[in-house]
């Protein structure tokens, strides 16, 4: 069986592990968001490529989330030592090493999707991890501060500013002319399921949408979703600021309907939610807390089974 994954950073990464455990034979690609990449310290930082590389891979900081474990932070310390901004991003000296070999790699001419490949030869992470593209998109933010209306980046507003200013706008930078990486699209034709992940709706899978060509490939496919938000409230973070950028409420059924029909043909909701629904879409309410990896492995399968439902019901027609 092939599945098809999109995923931005813990919330898809942890989902994963367990899509991985309940689909042990599948042949899994992920297509990585990259509108969260920065340049710092002339570093190419990926950190939602990592996180997932990381977490699949069995290096990733289980408490945090996100950046490597049995970390230490000296290199940042030597660089504060000197003054050099920004310090409010904590890049640890295991995980400066994966953003040296990238760039160097990047520098080289090799594309982020080969340079992806390459660092995942390390991890072995059980999935064909691919980057939404190549090409070099990024998010900004658009907000009013001291300094006036101005954009930042997505990692200044999220890290520095823990989104507390509102968003105004939140653009990917780059989207008109970026295209699928080499990849994308076929493993999204031979995909017989999508399950997209409970991913941030706007950053994380609402960036990969934007990318030329690949909502149009979903919207053939069978697509099941899993639900980000639980009873009005992201389960971590704060997507509910990402949502309200859009003009989106933070609830399951706001989130449906911003994918909506025909893009998604099922959607798993937390029980709690049960009341959720949308023309053409099958929604089902489950548990949806990844507490570990065989909660995440029970949500993977509940999604697995309603895609395989879709499917059949499809092909009766
Ligand atoms: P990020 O790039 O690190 O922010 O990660 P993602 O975009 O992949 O995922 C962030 C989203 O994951 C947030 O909106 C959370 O609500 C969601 N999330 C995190 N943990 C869980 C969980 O256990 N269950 C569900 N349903 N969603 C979760
Ligand atoms: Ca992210």
């Amino acid at each position: 069986m092939r599945i098809v994954s999109l995923a931005g950073g813990i919330g898809g990464a942890r989902f994963l592990r367990g899509l991985r455990a309940a689909a042990p034979d599948a042949e899994i690609t992920v297509i990585g968001n990259t509108g969260d990449d920065i340049t710092l310290y002339g570093l190419r930082v990926c950190p939602d490529l990592d996180t997932v590389m990381y977490t699949l891979g069995g290096g990733i900081n289980e408490e945090q989330g996100w950046g490597r474990d049995k970390e230490t932070h000296t290199v940042k310390e030597e660089l504060a030592a000197y003054g050099v901004e920004p310090q409010w991003f904590g890049l640890g000296d295991r995980d400066f090493a994966t953003h040296i070999v990238r760039t160097q790699m990047l520098d080289a001419g090799y594309p982020l999707s080969q340079v992806t490949e390459a660092l995942c030869a390390r991890w072995q992470p059980g999935v064909r991890l691919i980057p939404m593209s190549d090409d070099r998109t990024e998010t900004h933010v658009v907000i009013t501060d001291d300094r006036g209306r101005r954009a930042v980046h997505f990692q200044e507003w999220w890290v520095r500013l823990r989104a507390s200013i509102p968003a105004e706008q939140i653009i990917l930078v780059g989207a008109d002319e970026a295209r699928p990486a080499p990849g994308v699209l076929q493993a999204i034709a031979e995909a017989d399921a999508v399950i997209m992940p409970p991913s941030n709706p706007v950053v994380s899978i609402g960036t990969i949408l934007q990318i030329k060509g690949i909502r149009e490939a979903l919207e053939g496919k069978t697509v099941v979703g899993v639900s980000p938000i639980v009873g009005g409230a992201p389960v971590r973070g704060m997507a509910d600021a990402c949502l309200a950028a859009i003009g989106v409420e933070t609830t399951a059924q706001a989130v449906l309907e911003l994918y909506g029909s025909p893009l998604v043909n099922g959607w798993l909701v937390a029980e709690e939610d049960a009341g959720v629904s949308l023309d053409g879409v099958q929604v089902r309410g489950r548990p949806l807390i990844m507490h570990d990896v065989e909660a995440a492995a029970a949500i993977a399968r509940a999604a697995l089974g309603l895609a395989a439902e879709l499917a059949g019901t499809e092909d009766a027609r």
